[in-house]
């Protein structure tokens, strides 16, 4: 019998389902127990041509429609995730593994809100008038045009909707990749937009693994590449991109600081480094991963942590009361229990967890090192899943160095009960999504992005508006030319 999470066919393009058995099957399989669930086919190059032409084409009328017609399909399709969310966030889970405590608040939702608030932005993206004495310029935001969008496995609903939101609030059309280990979220997604009454061809999805994600960023139709997934990729995308001067926006891997001052409330702090670190079982690009803690809490804050820790129900993560699922893979799995074998051979300290769930499925136990040192592998490289580092510091000086001294500009977080430090400690860090007494929030109405190696551009808030747009200028003489001769 076909599990309920198989497609209708892998790829949708031009409002319809479509589908090439010809293209290289893709498995997806469910984290939680290995089996396989549904198999898409990653596009054939006759499947990435007709979704791009068909983009190039249906982006025209879409650019010409109104703001408010455009704001109120994106906004229809919201109401629509809402009143599926339970469906879609189940179909969440069996693509990610991600328990369904997590996906029915932080999925679909979070498309949701990324189509309601760009929906509701759409009507007012305007230009500006310019007096120049009896002249004047005026401008005007126009759409870039034909925007690709390649994403990473974490949030897959999410991560189509905070693409694809923007991109059409703006007049453009989309050709959307998925991660070839969660194929199955994205085609939902378009699928509500011609629900909701989007025009045919506006949001495309096509499947694949990296060679498809670069035919599309080397195509010359396209105008703009947004990417979520590694470093790595991204510079490679970047490059890709750079040659055919398109717009992109790079949303990239992060190795970021948390930093637990000793005047913090002990139980936030904890509470916070739980948030930043074993979330979604750890895969979250922003995740505070090195978490430095002031000496003199240091022992009190472990206790604590490892207290809570213990209380993560881990198992079925279609069971709400699971509250830490498996890694999205096998390969991701094995990834995470290397880097936990580097944590122990240099000498850091295990506080807890530290070895895969006994379980069928790809889970791996929430893990804290302590007495990590800025030099040990856990410390320097993104791991992905749960993992936490815990350093120890002394001075505010001292951290924030140690703090800034990595590749990555992704996130960084302050606790303390010290207004006038936490402002200090977090105007000097060098990251682009922070956190004061908090972490990991993510609302669709505060800019998300990175500085350094960790990306370029950002999305949500008004800024993504501005990455999925350019401006026109236009000026217009009353009077007479004057000229040389
Ligand atoms: P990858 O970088 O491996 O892949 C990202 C996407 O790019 C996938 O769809 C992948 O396809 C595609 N891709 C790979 N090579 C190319 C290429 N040459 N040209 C075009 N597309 C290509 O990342 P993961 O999927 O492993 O995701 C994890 C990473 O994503 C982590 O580093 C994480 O930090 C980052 N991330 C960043 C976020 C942010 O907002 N800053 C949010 C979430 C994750 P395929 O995998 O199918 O081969």
């Amino acid at each position: 019998m076909t599990h309920p999470a198989q497609p209708k066919a892998s790829h949708f393009i031009n409002g319809e389902y479509v589908e090439d058995t010809a293209g290289t099957p893709i498995p997806v399989i469910y984290a939680a127990t290995g089996e396989q669930i549904a198999t898409v086919y990653a596009a054939t190059p006759a499947i990435v041509e007709q979704a791009l032409s068909t983009a190039k084409e249906a982006q025209k009328a879409w650019a010409k429609m109104t703001g408010t017609e455009r704001g109120r399909i994106l906004r229809r399709a919201a109401d629509i995730m809402r009143e599926r969310n339970h469906e879609l966030s189940v179909l969440e889970t069996y693509d990610t593994g991600k328990p369904l405590q997590e996906t029915l608040v932080a999925d679909a939702t979070s498309g949701a809100d990324a189509l309601e608030y760009f929906g509701g932005l759409a009507a007012s993206l305007t230009g500006e008038h310019i007096p120049m004495g009896e002249d004047w310029v005026y401008t005007v935001r126009e759409a870039l045009g034909l925007c690709v969008g390649i994403g990473a496995w974490n949030y897959p609903t999410q991560i189509a909707c905070w693409k694809g939101a923007p991109a059409l609030a703006c007049g453009n059309s989309m050709v959307f990749k998925p991660s070839e280990t969660t194929p199955l979220c994205a085609l939902k997604v378009a699928e509500i937009l011609i629900e909701a009454g989007a025009p045919a061809g506006i949001y495309n999805v096509v499947q694949g693994m990296g060679e498809v994600g670069s035919a599309l960023v080397t195509d010359p139709r396209v105008d703009k590449v947004s990417l979520t997934g590694s470093v790595p990729t991204g510079k490679k995308v970047y490059a890709a991109a750079a040659e055919g001067m398109k717009h992109v926006t790079m949303e990239l891997g992060g190795k970021s600081p948390l930093i637990i001052f000793d005047d913090a409330d002990i139980d936030n702090a904890v509470g916070g480094a739980i948030n930043g670190n074993f979330y979604s079982s750890g895969q979250v690009c922003s995740n505070g991963t090195r978490v430095f803690v002031q000496k003199g809490i240091k022992e009190k804050f472990l206790a604590r942590l490892a207290e809570r820790t213990g209380n993560a129900i881990i198992g079925d993560p279609m069971d709400e009361a699971t509250s830490f699922g498996p890694m999205v893979s096998e390969n991701q799995m094995n990834i995470v229990l290397g880097y936990i074998e580097k944590g122990k051979e240099e000498g850091a300290r295990l506080i807890c967890g530290g070895k895969r769930a006994d379980k069928d499925g790809f889970f791996v136990e929430p893990t804290v090192f302590a007495d990590v040192t800025d030099d040990m592998t856990i410390a320097r490289e993104e791991i992905f899943g749960p993992v936490m580092s815990v350093l120890d510091f002394d001075t505010e000086e001292e951290v924030i160095a140690r703090a800034n001294d990595t590749e990555f500009g992704l996130s960084a977080g302050v606790f303390t009960n010290d207004f006038s430090r936490a402002h200090r400690v977090i105007g000097q860090l060098e990251a682009g999504s922070c956190f004061i007494n908090s972490y990991n929030d993510a609302p669709v109405e505060a800019p998300f992005g990175g500085v350094k190696a960790s990306g370029v551009g950002r999305e949500n808030s008004k800024e993504a508006i501005k990455h999925f747009s350019q401006v026109k200028s236009v000026y217009v003489r009353m009077g007479d030319v004057e000229a040389a001769f």
